[in-house]
């Protein structure tokens, strides 16, 4: 019985474009139905297995007549696991969280709480030894969630910029008012865990969230809200350092803009540590070293994806053009200011987040 709630739930999550993860038949991943388990407790659950597939908000009032409750008493089990970061929504309105959400939904805290090291295990499980991460990171024919946004300081005078193609025009002119910074669970998870590599490279820091996730998390007290101006800053600090910037594979509706490391991010591994070539969609740039350059290699160890090896003829750096995603990390501290992104056209994002997951949940579904 209370597993029938948990299987049901994972049924829902699985409708969503991204699908919920699976074992190598198509059944519901059993790390992930404990994970469920865990995060939802079986009253919980049996309310929420009469929810729509995430983000498809449901009144209260009709999740009470699906479950057979008096109104009042599902109202205050659905805001309490609101407020716990298991449900998006507001009173009277909710909606199942979406997958990325979800599976994060503990490492947005910066304290270990009961049962965050059990999720963590089952993450590695799931997410990592069960390649959920080929569904999140893409869809099973290669279309990308996330698409690479280097800043306009890293590209080349007189190179074409298209707009919200660069970070400084997408935040200050095409992306959504409400934004917010969120600590950034892939690190938090890694951080958590005792296992983050980059801790002496890279603060956990934060993503920058917009729009309605913005507003979710600022309610929960896990953001605080900034002007485009300070998130312009934010994150010029972080490329600075040297993490990629990335958001959604869109040019409109986006939701986040992530700053990711090679070692922790769920995104950004699929090209560094796992098999998904199609992890991220690259920019349309790709670096180019002119005639100052003084061979001293600072580039090529910025450079998370390896792309970037020395001539041994020439003595300056030469990309590979499949690894390089255009972030322009690898040109921000050239001592000579000499290596620059040049336009290299190979990728269009989608318009819209509908036309995105309208492709990726058709193909995945092929
Ligand atoms: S995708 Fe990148 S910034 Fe976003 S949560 Fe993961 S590592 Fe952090
Ligand atoms: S070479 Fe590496 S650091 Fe430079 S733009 Fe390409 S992926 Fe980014
Ligand atoms: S950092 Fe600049 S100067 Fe040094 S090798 Fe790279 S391009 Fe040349």
């Amino acid at each position: 019985m209370t597993e029938s709630v948990y299987i049901n739930l994972w049924k829902k999550l699985y409708e969503q474009a991204q699908t919920a993860p699976t074992d190598a038949n198509g059944n519901p991943q059993p790390s992930f139905v404990k994970y469920l388990e865990l995060t939802y407790t079986p009253e919980e659950a049996e309310i929420l297995q009469h929810m729509d597939r995430p983000g498809r908000f449901v009144a209260t009032r009709n999740l009470a007549s699906l479950a057979d409750k008096p109104v009042e008493e599902v109202e205050v089990l659905l805001s309490l696991v609101h407020k716990r970061n298991g449900l998006l929504g507001m009173p009277g309105f909710y909606s199942l969280p979406p997958v990325p959400i979800l599976f994060n939904r503990n490492m947005f805290y910066p304290e270990v709480k009961d049962g965050d090291l059990e999720a963590a295990e089952l993450y590695q499980d799931y997410y990592i030894k069960d390649k959920f991460y080929r569904y999140y990171e893409g869809s099973m024919k290669g279309t990308p969630v996330f698409r690479t946004i280097p800043i306009e300081r890293s590209i080349a005078p007189q190179q074409k910029v298209l707009p919200a193609e660069e970070a400084h025009d997408f935040i200050l002119n095409h992306a959504p008012e409400e934004l917010a910074l969120v600590p950034c669970p892939c690190r938090t998870r890694t951080e958590k865990m005792g296992v983050r590599e980059c801790r002496d490279k890279f603060p956990v820091g934060f993503c920058i969230m917009m729009g309605l996730p913005a507003l979710h998390f600022e309610k929960l007290e896990l953001g605080k809200r900034v002007t485009r101006q300070e998130a312009v800053e934010y994150f010029d600090k972080m490329q600075e350092k040297g993490l990629v910037g990335q958001t959604d594979n869109t040019i409109t509706d986006n939701s986040i803009i992530c700053l990711c490391c090679g070692c922790c991010c769920s995104q950004l591994r699929g090209r560094t540590r796992w098999d998904n070539p199609d992890a991220i969609l690259p920019a349309n740039f790709i670096p180019v070293a002119g005639d100052d350059c003084i061979g001293c290699e600072l580039c090529i160890e910025r450079c998370m994806l390896e792309a970037l090896t020395m001539d041994d003829e020439t003595d300056r750096p030469v990309v590979d053009a499949d690894k390089c995603i255009g972030c322009g990390v690898c040109t921000l501290t050239c001592p000579q200011e000499t290596l620059a992104l040049h336009r290299h056209e190979r990728s269009t994002p989608f318009n819209t987040a509908r036309e995105l997951f309208k492709t990726i949940a058709l193909e995945n579904r092929e």
